[in-house]
């Protein structure tokens, strides 16, 4: 297929300029983590890059059926010496494929003419919302209650058959680089020093060989359990970016069907691959939290009325660890508007949470820390034009690290079921739910003597000061929707205050009460599982108020970063290493 560059020369220069397009950069060839590393954890790690990169490549297409296309294009047009090329290859790496948000919610497109459909790769490009429906009722309707089951999967993509459509199990679809991924891993398991991570590592490779969701789960439920482990390496399956299969429960007549056929509709995964190194004394202050789950759980609204994700008789089933990160590839490393700071997985619609797998929380050192002096200066610049200057004192942006542990744990409390039942809006509210987790336990978390007085008023400034916001986001931002859902709901609590020239006031007496009024509204449509109730419940708090759009204004002043990207020296060096 022929493809033409979208962005011009003088808008390409501008995303590509350094203070347009942050770097975050992994570990270098010379790190000394690295360097501390035995010969065969060396050795695990160098295969393991190459098996991340043939997960990237797998998820370029569940992405669009385009992005490869487009790569070989741009590679093929950069030998001839394009510049343009060069520059839009640039942006295509950092974002992982053809389309992505920027940090202003604009959406990029690098190839001209096409078009961000709903399906994304998952389904056919040609296929709408409206025909999508209609021949999931006409099979419904004769009797295929199965294929369809098939279709409305995590797991699968879809394509055309005739006049219906067929599911096709993922690991089929891209069986052969599965194989790789599979081989590679094995090898890996030959090396590296630590029994319980091989292991791990077997099961995940035997996963790639068979399309059985069984296989899976077995290797999830060994993986959460790595606590101890030198290496660090996951599969990284979500579903936040699938917005075609949700669109199933707003149709009335198929809802209906659904229901009565059983079948629950579980939006699609997208796929990354994560490797690096278990930072010991990252992981040491991240673990300390981990005594005060029981009283979290105890704390968590309506308790009694459903039974905790991570609730287990004798032991909590959550392992957590801090990793220093050699690569990010696939969509876990993809820079659209934003990169993940940590992850809590599996999520609530994995099978190995159903065969009594826990969880593991992996936290991103290199994506979380402020080095640049430059970046530090940023900082200042923003608090002197946005916070109100006698609450300065309590701003820290190493505070962010304790907030996003409260929410990654955060995900783990709450109800198990119904959130499928949210469609579009699960995300949001599921995002919303852990923040407020991490905000409203700050009190008892105190108490308890995990945080001192001085560092939980630091926290909470410093969440509602970070939790301001560029631009208004899509409703497709989760992650963003969600800030301003609080800032809203903050705002008419009265827990915060912006003047009309745009400074913050935070009343910190104020802030865990509302937090804990807001989770217990959250907690309440997560057990309801009524999908119209999820609606009524964003739309009535993600309002972009006048004074937001102040301090947008001049959020957007101070930084022109519209986007990112990752630089990793040392994974693109153990990537090229043959070894055998
Ligand atoms: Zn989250």
């Amino acid at each position: 297929m022929n493809f033409e560059l979208n962005l011009t020369q003088e808008e390409l220069e501008k995303r590509t300029h350094k203070d347009y397009l942050v770097t975050k950069k992994m570990l270098d060839v010379d790190s000394s983590e690295f360097a501390a590393l035995k010969d065969g954890d060396k050795g695990a790690l160098s295969y393991l890059v190459k098996a991340a990169r043939i997960i990237e490549k797998i998820n370029m297409q569940l992405d669009s059926h385009h992005n490869l296309g487009f790569k070989k294009y741009l590679e093929d047009e950069i030998k001839k010496g394009n510049k343009k090329a060069q520059l839009t290859k640039i942006l295509f790496d950092a974002q992982k494929g053809i389309f992505a948000l920027d940090c202003e919610s604009n959406l990029v497109v690098l190839a001209r003419g096409l078009e961000l459909k709903k399906g994304r790769g998952l389904y056919p490009d040609d296929l709408e919302i409206s025909e999508f429906h209609d021949i999931l009722i006409k099979m419904l309707k004769e009797n295929k209650a199965l294929e369809v089951k098939k279709i409305l999967n995590q797991r699968s993509v879809v394509e055309r058959k005739g006049s219906e459509l067929v599911a096709i199990d993922f690991v089929d679809k891209f069986k052969e680089d599965f194989k790789q991924v599979a081989k590679y891993l094995l090898k890996a398991s030959c090396l590296s020093t630590n029994v319980d991570f091989n292991e791990y590592l077997r099961l995940q490779a035997d996963a790639f060989l068979e399309a059985d969701p069984i296989k899976d789960a077995y290797a999830d439920k060994k993986w959460a359990t790595l606590q101890d482990t030198p290496l660090e390496f996951t599969i990284t399956r979500e579903n936040y970016t699938d917005e075609m299969t949700e669109t199933v429960l707003e149709n009335a007549e198929l809802k209906a069907l659904l229901d009565k056929n059983n079948i629950d509709v579980i939006s699609k995964d997208y796929l990354g691959a994560r490797v690096g190194i278990v930072n010991k004394e990252g992981t040491d202050y991240i673990l300390k939290v981990k005594d005060f789950l029981p009283l979290m759980a105890m704390n968590m609204p309506y308790n009694s009325e459903y039974e905790q994700v991570i609730s287990d008789e004798n032991e909590i089933s959550q392992t957590m660890v801090d990793v220093d990160l050699i690569e990010v590839a696939g969509d876990v490393g993809a820079f659209r508007a934003g990169i993940t700071l940590a992850e809590n997985l599996p999520n609530n619609d994995k099978l190995s949470l159903t065969i009594g797998g826990g969880r593991r929380n992996v936290y991103h050192r290199q994506i979380r820390f402020v080095t640049s002096d430059d970046a530090k200066q940023k900082i200042q610049e923003r608090l002197d034009n946005i916070l109100e200057k006698s609450l300065h004192k309590y701003y820290d942006d190493k505070m962010d690290h304790p907030f996003t542990i409260g929410h990654e744990n955060g995900h783990s409390l709450g109800p198990k079921e119904g959130c499928e039942a949210l469609g579009k809006y699960k995300s949001i509210i599921e995002e919303n739910k852990a923040d407020m987790v991490a905000l409203s336990m700050l009190d008892k978390l105190s108490e308890a003597g995990l945080y001192s007085q001085a560092e939980k008023e630091k926290i909470i400034v410093t969440y509602a000061t970070d939790n301001m916001l560029k631009s208004k986001p899509t409703l497709s931002q989760a992650h963003r929707v969600r800030s301003v859902m609080q800032n809203y709901y903050f705002l008419q609590k009265g827990a915060i205050e912006i003047s009309k020239d745009g400074f913050l006031t935070v009343h910190i007496e104020k802030m865990v009460d509302t937090a804990y009024e807001m989770l217990s509204e959250i907690v309440k449509i997560q057990m309801n599982g009524d999908f119209e109730a999820g609606e009524k419940y964003v739309l009535d708090n993600f309002i972009w108020t006048d004074e937001m759009e102040v301090i947008a204004q001049k959020l957007r002043k101070i930084s022109k970063r519209l986007n990112g990207k990752t630089e990793q020296k040392l994974a693109d060096k153990l990537f090229e290493e043959e070894i055998d």
